[in-house]
């Protein structure tokens, strides 16, 4: 049996670790494990979100509505949008395969920065694109213009900010990119982590509004971030209703489940948890720099729920991700991106106090 010659070009893509790994492998308790790997939020979903799940497992049974029209309605009002310019995903990751699906053959190219969400590329070579790379992990705006100048790209990703390495494109140079590009090509602009970009500084702020009466952008967003809702899925893609419309024809039914669907028309109601979430991020990540800093710890300026440590020759981050795995901190190692680097999602206090503790043991510092 011969598989799609596509698939030689595609690596799988390479979740964080799981809890249970840590306890299994390592022998650690499972209270004691720290899970700082994969962006989620360290409050978990939100006590109003968790009671409307328990009280919508009894209609388990039912297909949710496929129009998603609640849900539709509640990003419009947020958003100032129409329901009709807004496809609804299992996590904002169906939104690019969407995309990569309505758009993308063997004759195309996409264009992304260096280091970036491992996504883009996959789903595009599923469909036998051809990928094309800044040369700097940061989006810089002249680099992008000249690649795409070049090669004419049918797709641009846009991460901002960009996961994994938590910097942040201002948004007067994403619009540097977005109004030098013609309308044949798509620019994708994936803000999962937009609700902490925005409050930390404005200047980094977009909203789907700014892009709605361009033909060629989509907005990305997502509930797994700020809004705790990683485990049930849901995300969204907000455009003009051309796009929309056709990316919606990729949509398999019910791709969203009844029980996630509730769960995200409630976490979207739930104001206080998301002002929650974003005030303690805030307080935490602040000991970050502050560690790194004490340390003699480089730092990549993070406008996300994470942040990047980036370590001398003397250090390899491997190394130190295996280290901590066996103490039962699971961070996420960047040496597969090619930086000597680790990922941390930024924790609750205690979270951090013990990642602190364990890291300068790893490091020797201690
Ligand atoms: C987490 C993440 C997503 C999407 O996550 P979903 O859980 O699929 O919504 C998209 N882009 C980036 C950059 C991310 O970090």
């Amino acid at each position: 049996m011969k598989f799609n010659d596509t698939l030689d070009e595609i690596k799988l893509y390479e979740a964080g670790k799981p809890i249970e790994l840590v306890v299994r492998e390592f022998g650690v308790p499972k209270e004691q494990v720290v899970k700082l790997a994969s962006n989620e939020n360290p409050l978990g979903a939100s006590k109003r979100v968790q009671d409307v799940i328990c009280a919508f497992a009894s209609r388990a049974n039912l297909y949710p509505d496929d129009s998603m029209y609640e849900l539709k309605e509640g990003l419009a009002k947020k958003f100032d949008v129409a329901s009709s310019q807004i496809a609804i995903g299992a996590g904002s990751d169906q939104i690019l395969e969407f995309v990569s699906r309505a758009l993308l053959g063997k004759e195309d190219s996409v264009l992304m920065s260096q280091v970036t969400f491992a996504m883009y590329e996959i789903y595009a070579k599923q469909m036998g694109a051809r990928v094309l790379r800044t040369p700097s992990y940061e989006h810089k705006v002249d680099e992008f213009l000249e690649l795409y100048k070049k090669h004419k790209p049918k797709v641009i990703y846009l991460c901002i900010p960009n996961n994994p390495t938590g910097d942040a494109m201002k948004k007067s140079d994403a619009f540097e990119i977005i109004d030098a590009v013609d309308k044949e090509t798509l620019i994708v602009v994936d803000c999962a982590y937009m609700e902490y970009a925005a409050y930390k500084d404005s200047a980094y702020k977009i909203e789907p509004k700014d892009i709605l009466n361009l033909p060629n952008v989509i907005y990305l967003g997502t509930f797994s971030k700020a809004y705790g809702l990683g485990g049930m899925r849901v995300g969204y893609g907000i455009a003009n209703e051309k796009i929309i419309h056709n990316i919606l024809k990729m949509r398999p039914p019910f791709n969203i489940s009844t029980l996630s669907l509730a769960a995200a028309i409630e976490a979207l109601k739930d104001e206080v948890h998301l002002e929650e979430t974003l005030k303690l991020h805030t307080e935490q990540i602040k000991r970050y720099e502050v560690f790194a800093k004490e340390n003699g710890i480089k730092y990549i300026e993070s406008y996300t729920n994470f942040i990047t440590y980036l370590f001398d020759e003397k250090y390899n981050s491997s190394d130190i991700a295996n280290k901590l795995l066996q103490k039962g901190v699971i961070v996420r190692d960047l040496a597969s991106y090619k930086l000597n680097a680790i990922r941390i999602t930024i924790g609750t206090e205690a979270q951090n106090d013990i990642f602190f503790e364990r890291l300068l043991e790893v490091m020797d510092l201690k």
